[in-house]
């Protein structure tokens, strides 16, 4: 897509420091990373969001995700890693091109994910936000 700066990547317009790359993938260094070593996955094919990649892309793109967390492990001496995709900007992706971060985590990296515990109600307020999910699910 026209004006996209992963797209651009893809098509080798602008550089980027590939890790790999196959028919419907490729992950390169994130610039800006949250640990060294940061890494994104993006679909060869332009996906604005995660819904519409077909299921064998997103199964490539979890799979060598997985595999490129062990890399980092064994590599950079990390501990863990986060796989992480935000979807729509208020969740946080500024890049409008699907992509599946791969934070390489230590146990004194001093990051700290901003995660609040909210709480239900009651039991009826559970199985109806659960009804209402449901009646929307398409696979
Ligand atoms: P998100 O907030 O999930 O959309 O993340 C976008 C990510 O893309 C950020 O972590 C940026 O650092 C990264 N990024 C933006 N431009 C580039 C680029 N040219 N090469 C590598 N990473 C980039
Ligand atoms: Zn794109």
């Amino acid at each position: 897509m026209e004006n996209c700066i992963f797209c651009k990547i893809i098509a080798g317009k602008i550089p980027s420091t590939k890790i790999y790359e196959d028919d419907l993938i490729m992950a390169f260094l994130d610039i800006a990373p949250i640990n060294p070593g940061h890494i994104l996955i993006i679909p060869k094919e332009h996906h604005t969001g995660s819904s519409t990649i077909p299921e064998d892309v997103a199964g490539r793109m979890f799979r060598v995700g997985s595999r490129i967390g062990v890399a980092l492990k064994r590599a950079l001496d990390y501990d863990g890693f986060n796989l992480h995709l935000a979807d729509g900007t208020c969740a946080g992706q500024v890049v409008m091109h699907a992509h599946l971060h791969i934070v390489p985590r230590g146990a004194e990296d001093g990051f700290h994910w901003n995660w609040r515990q909210l709480s239900y109600a009651d039991d009826a307020e559970i199985t109806d936000k659960a009804q209402q999910i449901i009646a929307k699910l398409k696979i």
